[in-house]
């Protein structure tokens, strides 16, 4: 078959859009629409009540090994939304995540960037409980935890969504990839802009990777100010 001319296409288009009309071309934005996780429609509308519905989840077998269940803190209008991967060893004990010398850091980080976990930030992570050990979430868990941080995100309604390190990275964009060659881009969470950086943690073990976070947190500084 030879190439079909501009012309050929506009009158196809004309045709369909006089038998069909614009029913055709609604349907199809649908079907372009974003896949992923299929999403509770009974979910509540609100950040308090979605916490009291799904705080006592065991839906993944880290509902049983988990000591607190780590549901996320800030603004719940917040501009900016950081999401780590699971919570640590301290977070599992506080239920909050991003606390001790990681989490230190990253209030630093914001309070240059004139935010903080009270102002404009809503911090959380892809799974609400902690994997034994500290290691990488687990497919069957992300499938399990992954629509509670969508629903988050639905509610938030953030400007930008950035994930904290490699694992968070390559677990919302569902690559696998090193951080290097996620950073810098400006890809997209179900609708949201996303841009990916270092982790804290992995700050504080290379203080040289900082002058790169901090070319990462200016740009975003500028996304969530414009
Ligand atoms: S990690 Fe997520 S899915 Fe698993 S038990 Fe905890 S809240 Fe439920």
């Amino acid at each position: 078959m030879g190439p079909v001319s501009s012309d050929a296409v506009n009158r196809y288009l004309k045709q369909t859009r006089e038998l069909f009309g614009d029913e055709l071309f609604l349907e199809k934005k649908a079907v372009l629409s974003p896949t992923g996780p299929t999403i509770n429609s009974d979910y509540p509308s609100d950040l308090v009540k979605f916490y009291e519905q799904i705080h006592e989840c065991h839906n993944c077998a880290l509902g049983n090994s988990r000591t607190q269940f780590v549901f996320g803190v800030g603004d719940p209008n917040a501009s900016l939304v950081l999401v780590g991967e699971a919570p640590g060893e301290q977070e599992d004990l506080k239920g909050e995540p991003f606390v001790g010398r990681a989490g230190q850091l990253l209030d630093k980080i914001l309070t240059a960037i004139d935010r903080s976990r009270q102002k404009d930030v809503y911090i959380c992570n892809v799974l609400k409980c902690r994997p034994p050990n500290n290691r990488d979430p687990f497919a069957d868990e992300v499938s399990e935890c992954e629509p509670y941080l969508i629903h988050q995100i639905n509610l938030i309604q953030p400007k930008l969504i950035v994930a904290l390190g490699r694992v968070a990275g390559k677990t919302l964009l569902n690559v696998d990839k090193p951080l290097k060659s996620m950073r810098g881009i400006l890809h997209d969470y179900h609708g949201t802009p996303l841009i990916v950086t270092y982790h804290p943690a992995a700050l504080l073990r290379n203080p040289n990777w900082k002058p790169e976070t901090w070319k990462d947190f200016k740009w975003i500084r500028s996304i969530i100010d414009a």
